[in-house]
């Protein structure tokens, strides 16, 4: 039977790690440290390593990847599972990764004796997967972060081959939401329009939200879209991966010769920033004095020292994980005996479908 111990994740938002015991065998799904100045990592022992045959990864953010160092001081050997996309974006090196290939998703893909998987794509960042993993004779669903709707990444579900899973570990990041990426895409571009005199500065994250959004005002205003330097790997991903994308997103060629122009003196440009750059922010608030600053998530104008004024910065909230409805949807479509939901502080380990469905009117 399987033995779930969850070293971080549940009831918290970072530090994403679940140990998974079976048949005296075990594996690690993702490896994650907090988000915080302190990387708190997660309740992970060198006697959990000891145990360890494979690792798997779902992507590059540090809420899922920064332990992985702790393997490797405790003598962990094994092979550590991600995409090859993954691999590439890590910023330390990590020895032992046994990398997948676009052309393997849906395929059994054999780790050791009694330990095989399938992947497929999340929609959270391009390269970012979930993974059905076939232990002995259980069988686990681990979701990773997923976007339902991303713009411009693919996002699907194993084939429905009437598995029944025996644990399921799905993403609740948005519980607390409702929101229609498509909408809010709409809803940015009609604001965007309705105030023609003001550079547009978007704090951004490396992730699948920041290149959406880019793209999509690319494609419905005739502004300048200018990417900060640090943020220019992410777009080129774009055209390492097409598998990635979701197959009506073809314009993307034009929109890369674009962001490489360097347009910065441009008067009202669209203007992607990483986002915990304040310096460069601020340097250019500065330089843009009616700029408008848009946040789209938890990452918002109280992250900051500078201060704003009320016509300085708007907000509107992009999904990078499943709000409640898409919570609802995939764990239906998930069937599974126990599900776990992870990544917010709003869900614990004792919740479960049928309270998540009873506190609807309380949750929204
Ligand atoms: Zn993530
Ligand atoms: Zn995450």
């Amino acid at each position: 039977m399987l033995n779930v111990e969850i070293l971080g994740g549940v009831g918290e938002y970072g530090r994403n790690c679940f140990f998974i015991e079976n048949n005296g065998h075990a594996i690690l799904l993702d490896c994650g440290v907090m988000n915080t100045r302190q990387k708190t990592p997660p309740n992970l022992t060198q006697a959990h390593v000891a145990k360890l045959d494979a690792v798997f990864i779902s992507h590059s953010h540090s809420d899922h990847v920064g332990a992985l160092p702790l393997l490797e001081t405790w003598g962990y050997t094994g092979p550590i599972i991600m995409s090859k996309m993954t691999a590439q974006q890590l910023k330390q090196p990590c020895q032992h990764t046994k990398t997948f290939q676009p052309e393997s998703i849906g395929e059994w893909i054999v780790v050791s004796n009694g330990l095989s998987f399938q992947w497929g794509y999340s929609g959270h960042l391009i390269g970012s997967v979930w993974y059905k993993i076939r232990f002995f004779e259980e069988v686990i669903f681990y979701s990773g972060d997923y976007v339902v709707d991303s713009f411009l990444l693919k996002a699907e579900l194993p084939i429905e081959d009437g598995t029944v899973y025996d644990v399921a570990i799905i993403d609740s990041g948005h519980v607390e939401k409702s929101i229609n990426n498509l909408e809010v895409l709409q809803q940015m571009t009609e604001y965007i329009h309705a105030n023609p005199g003001c550079p547009i500065i978007f704090p951004s994250s490396f992730s699948g939200k920041t290149v959406d959004i880019a793209t999509y005002l690319f494609q419905h205003t005739t502004r300048s879209i200018c990417i900060h330097d640090n943020l220019l790997s992410l777009f080129e991903n774009y055209y390492e991966e097409p598998e990635n994308l979701l197959p009506t997103k073809t314009i993307l060629p034009s929109f890369k010769r674009q962001c490489l122009i360097k347009t910065t003196d441009s008067e009202c440009a669209i203007y992607f920033v990483p986002e915990r750059d304040e310096t460069k922010l601020e340097e250019l608030l500065h330089k843009k004095s009616n700029a408008i600053m848009i946040f789209t998530g938890y990452w918002n104008k109280g992250k900051y020292s500078m201060q704003f004024s009320r016509n300085q910065h708007k907000e509107f909230f992009y999904k990078t994980h499943p709000d409640y409805h898409d919570i609802i949807t995939l764990s239906k479509k998930i069937h599974a005996q126990k599900t776990i939901y992870f990544h917010s502080s709003l869900t614990t380990k004792e919740t479960t479908f049928l309270q998540l469905i009873k506190n609807e009117e309380e949750v929204l």
